[in-house]
């Protein structure tokens, strides 16, 4: 490894050695799945710590903290010789804007501000609108998710309005006076939302000398997964141009992030926001054999939007790629794990696979297979560590430490308590704030308030202060305070791997500097429970993904789950060009995860009965084939999983009265109809 410059490049083809090397300011390689961008950021920065450059002086943004632990990881081994010991630093745009924002108070002004996850906004969302109430038929959480998809989008409310709830009739204007009582309480908490934190570090970034300023800290940023970076994001890309270099990497027909407001032509317009830029492209791939590829460039070349892309397999040919039906998603889910265990019993390790689901609800059925065949597993897109009941419980003990006037916490933890509701606990939240406005210290507002409750919450509460120098231990004595609460209040509910998800807790919080900024760092950059089942992750497993989380992944076997109209394209898409393009991308991205053997699966369950229609073949989808309805026979190989039982067929009409009838057995049953 202290070779030149050489040992970065070898291996790499010379289009990618070329995008590795160039001398460019700013650089935008924009090329298919597979073709080796994220090799080529790897590379880059490796290169550019060859060249003296120092690790504290790059950046790479990533799309999940998984990304950015793996693009630190093949980093890091390359300087690991040299000693250095930070590292480059690689994080998601929320876990970079927040740490500008964390660590300088002076220049954006938020200390001590709570992050608020998307339950914890509608809990705010409520309490203005008022419980159970809607807003011109707008419920507490779609008028959340109206403001974020337009702050996102940089749209106006009534604009975003239009695009999520386009069959109704809305008045913007007394959305928009809940939207201004939502924020103004939010201010008054001293709350922040994800967007919230973007906005704060894109509005400061307006002032030169502060983009000045944060652009001095980069020789480079570099940007993995353009395509799904939003308007919002883009916001804080724009004035740092001057200050600092680009090199962003993406694949429009990659770009599945259009609910958060990610455009997939923006990334066409790089050049003209950022002046000067050089384009590089890649061509070949490297992961997937031939016929994979001939699948998925079939996939985009049925698009009316032309994808310049027709990806071609430096690997050359393989097994076709398959496509099974089952009746049932439970049947789907069965056959999937056995042709694992079959794989297993050959010697296959479980972690040649991946199992790619349209959504967390869609990857239950297949879990509950794993579960039941003790296959060891991890779900990306599953419940948040962080965000899951429990350990928000613990939360909300460090919480009302760390920001006393963090109404949402106070009552999460006063209503924990037996025998005492909302009414109480806001009674008691009240008395914390006169007591705070009545220039009281945090400390001494809560045992002023916390009269008449039980005497372990207060002093639990001030154990947790005092150890709130180490992360670890506030969280240890948060959890064990308690623990014999959430023992009653989970008792039939899994206590005993909810108690072992707060050991977790406590360990990801060593070695975090404040109660606060560990919150936020998991937040913004969740971790998935399962990720975590320490026995699971660190040995062979599958994984099971959504496809929105597996950007980037790849596998020898890649498992397509669901692929049935409904779900590929999603029920609420059909009828809408642009969604249904997205719903395209979704699967292509899914398609472009296997190395060797690509499987398909798809199930009759998801679609209308209509979707069964006979033909001269026999019986056979329709709708159920969106997507790959008009797929040539000799791009697939295909096979139905039907036993002897068809589905259900609905009586036939004056069944069942009048008597019994005359049974004519010569009947043709075509003529029933
Ligand atoms: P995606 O669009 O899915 O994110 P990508 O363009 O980022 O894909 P990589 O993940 O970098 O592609 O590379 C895909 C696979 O090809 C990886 O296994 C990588 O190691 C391999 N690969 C990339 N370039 C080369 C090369 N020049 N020689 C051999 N293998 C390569
Ligand atoms: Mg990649």
């Amino acid at each position: 490894a202290e070779a030149g410059a050489d040992t970065v490049l070898e291996g790499l083809n010379a289009a990618q050695r070329e995008a590795v090397l160039t001398g460019s300011s700013h650089n935008l390689v924009l090329a298919g799945a597979g073709t080796g961008k994220t090799t080529t950021i790897v590379a880059r920065l490796r290169h550019q710590l060859r060249q003296g450059v120092s690790p504290e002086r790059l950046l790479a943004i990533t799309f999940t903290r998984r990304a950015a632990a793996e693009i630190r990881s093949r980093v890091q081994a390359e300087i690991g010789v040299g000693g250095a010991q930070e590292g480059v630093a690689a994080m998601t745009f929320h876990g970079w804007a927040m740490r500008h924002v964390r660590n300088n108070p002076d220049v954006f002004g938020y200390e001590g501000w709570s992050v608020l996850d998307a339950e914890d906004q509608a809990q705010v969302m409520r309490g203005v609108v008022g419980r159970g109430k809607r807003v011109e038929g707008l419920k507490a959480d779609q008028i959340v998710d109206v403001l974020s998809f337009a702050r996102n989008t940089r749209i106006t409310l009534a604009e975003a309005i239009r695009v999520k709830h386009p069959d109704q009739t809305i008045d913007a204007k007394a959305v928009g006076a809940i939207v201004r009582a939502f924020e103004e309480r939010k201010r008054e908490r001293q709350y922040l939302n994800y967007d919230d934190i973007l906005m704060i570090f894109a509005e400061r970034l307006k002032d030169p000398a502060v983009a000045a300023w944060v652009g001095s800290h980069y020789e480079e940023i570099l940007v993995d997964e353009m395509q799904d970076t939003n308007p919002l994001q883009w916001l804080l890309i724009d004035p740092l141009v001057p200050h600092t270099r680009f090199y962003c990497v993406g694949d429009d027909a990659q770009s599945i992030y259009g609910f958060r407001g990610a455009d997939f032509a923006s990334i066409h317009s790089f050049r003209d926001r950022v002046p000067g830029a050089r384009v590089l492209k890649l061509e070949d791939n490297y992961r997937s054999t031939q016929e994979i590829l001939d699948l998925s460039n079939w996939l985009l070349d049925q698009s009316p939007l032309g994808y310049d892309k027709h990806l071609r397999a430096v690997r050359g040919s393989g097994a076709k790629p398959e496509l099974h039906s089952f009746e049932t998603p439970q049947d789907e889910a069965g056959w999937i794990a056995a042709e694992m265990m079959r794989a297993r019993d050959d010697g296959q390790p479980w972690a040649t696979h991946l199992i790619l689901v349209r959504s967390n609800y869609s990857g239950r059925a297949i879990e509950a297979r794993l579960v039941e065949n003790d296959i060891p597993y991890v779900f990306y897109g599953g419940v948040k560590l962080l965000e899951s009941a429990h350990v928000r419980d613990v939360l909300s003990a460090l919480r009302v430490v760390s920001n006393p006037d963090d109404e949402i916490a106070w009552m999460r933890l006063l209503t924990l308590l037996p025998r005492v509701g909302d009414r109480t606990a806001a009674r008691v939240f009240d008395d914390v704030l006169d007591a705070r406005g009545a220039g009281l210290s945090a400390r001494e507002a809560r045992e002023r308030a916390l009269k008449g409750l039980p005497g372990w919450l207060a002093a639990g509460l001030d154990a947790i202060e005092e150890a709130s120098a180490r992360v670890d231990d506030a969280v240890g004595r948060a959890a064990s305070m308690l623990t014999p609460v959430l023992a009653h209040k989970y008792r039939n509910d899994n206590w005993d791997a909810r108690s072992r998800d707060l050991s977790h807790v406590e360990r990801l919080a060593a070695s975090r500097p404040s109660i606060s900024a560990f919150i936020e760092e998991y937040l913004l950059s969740p971790v998935f429970t399962s990720e975590l089942s320490q026995d699971r992750s660190d040995g062979d497993h599958v994984i099971v993904s959504t496809v929105h989380s597996a950007k980037g992944l790849e596998r020898d076997w890649a498992f397509c789950a669901g692929v049935s109209a409904g779900a590929y394209p999603s029920a609420r898409s059909l009828g809408d060009v642009d969604s249904i393009e997205e719903e395209r991308r979704v699967l292509y991205v899914a398609l472009t995860r296997a190395r060797d053997r690509l499987i398909v699966t798809r199930t009759f369950a998801h679609t209308p009965v209509r979707a069964w229609v006979s033909t001269s073949a026999g019986l056979g989808f329709v709708e159920d084939a969106y997507f790959l309805g008009a797929l040539p026979e000799a791009l697939v190989r295909e096979e139905v999983h039907t036993a002897a039982r068809l589905p259900k067929p609905v009586s036939p009409p004056g069944a069942g009265v009048g008597g019994p009838r005359e049974i004519d057995l010569g009947v043709d049953l075509g003529d029933l109809e």
